[in-house]
């Protein structure tokens, strides 16, 4: 077998090695079943440990109040992007969107198809280098909610804090940066998530919602649509990921071994913060998003020299250190630093961005 690369992808990205070899040696029998979890029957008693100790996991993690669901389901973050308007843009059939990448705005445009989808601000013509700030006041008093992109994966930028949206409710898409910094959850109507950058395989979302909002959806949508439900059937409706799942619940338990999220938080922000310092210092390389906005998770950085990123990306790969470019729509480099990439991860591609700079200036 090869050795193990530093892999800086977005998504999908890299699974903690100790969850992936655990899962090889359970491979062919899982604790005594004679079968995968792959092959197991998702109405069985091992899978229904499985789900139910991922659910208890996560909602010991995030701390999430009784008074939420949480919901496994498949499609994706782009599906929960449709889920989301048709569940919840119900009372006045108004939404207000903050575009503050190129997701926020895949989400308001899906919103947009089903319903009424206003941008409230967006730093689209500064090419998404910081997040608007927008008074409370600012948003339709009758929106059904307010949507935000709490991480923006493609530009590199996140939310300092929660922003003020008075009474109305708060939906966040949460894909690149859930599990990597404590939240408040009960400062939101619903949360969710696509797995595949900090909680495990590609197949699987998490929806955290108040129970509240839960069965509100409009008439005749599609079952699988309806939050209620996921919700009334413990994410058991149908067929669920269970693979997915099972990964997850693997993940979680993991990071509740190594101090659960502050202890999460406290290693991002350490690795994020050497990684922007020494850009920050740097003659080559430059961050564009603004200090206070910038995200734990992707560290985007350029050169200024499309020739020279296309170079850096190159010649890191020969070191292992692989998918540093930069999305395919903005170029540049992007270092995915999500729970599963080590400190010693960071520390050897800070090591690399000096060589690399002393060699090209
Ligand atoms: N939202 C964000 C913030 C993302 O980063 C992504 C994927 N990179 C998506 C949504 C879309 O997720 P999916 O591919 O799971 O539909």
């Amino acid at each position: 077998m090869g050795e193990r690369v530093y892999n800086f992808s977005a998504g999908p990205s890299a699974l903690p090695a100790s969850v992936l070899q655990s899962a090889a040696d359970k491979m062919l029998d899982y604790e005594g079943a004679g079968m995968s979890v792959m092959e197991m029957s998702h109405r069985s008693k091992p899978f229904e440990k499985i789900i139910r100790d991922a659910e208890a996991n996560l909602r010991t993690l995030l701390d999430i109040p009784e008074d939420y669901e949480v919901l496994f389901v498949q499609g994706g973050a782009t599906l929960v992007f449709a889920m989301v308007p048709l569940n919840l843009m119900t009372g006045s059939g108004k939404a207000d969107f903050l575009i503050t990448g190129q997701w926020a705005e895949k989400a308001y445009q899906e919103a947009a198809k089903l319903g009424d989808a206003r941008a409230a601000a967006s730093s689209k013509e500064q090419k998404f280098s910081f997040i608007p700030k927008v008074p409370a006041g600012e948003y339709r008093q009758d929106a059904d909610y307010v949507h935000i992109t709490w991480n923006n994966t493609i530009f590199g930028s996140k939310f300092p804090e929660v922003p003020d949206t008075g009474c109305l409710t708060l939906v966040t898409d949460m894909s690149s940066s859930i599990l990597s910094e404590r939240i408040d959850v009960s400062k939101f109507g619903c949360i969710y998530a696509g797995a595949q950058k900090n909680i495990g395989p590609a197949g699987l979302s998490i929806i955290i919602i108040k129970k509240d909002l839960v069965g509100k959806a409009k008439e005749n949508i599609p079952t699988y649509l309806d939050f209620k439900t996921h919700a009334d059937n413990g994410s058991l409706y149908n067929t669920p990921p269970a693979w997915c799942i099972y990964i997850a619940g693997e993940v979680f338990k993991l990071l509740l071994e190594r101090g659960g999220i502050s202890a999460m938080e406290e290693i991002n922000k350490r690795k994020a913060a050497k990684l922007y310092d020494y850009i920050d210092a740097s003659g080559l390389y430059t961050a564009p998003v603004v200090r206070e906005d910038r995200s734990l998770m992707n560290v985007v950085f350029v050169t200024g020299d499309e020739e020279l990123d296309k170079k850096f990306v190159a010649d890191a790969k020969a070191e292992g250190l692989v998918q540093l470019n930069g999305h395919r729509s903005i170029g540049g480099m992007r270092a995915s630093i999500y729970n599963a990439m080590p400190e010693e991860g960071v520390d050897k591609l800070i090591d690399f961005m000096k060589r690399f700079e002393d060699a090209n200036q």
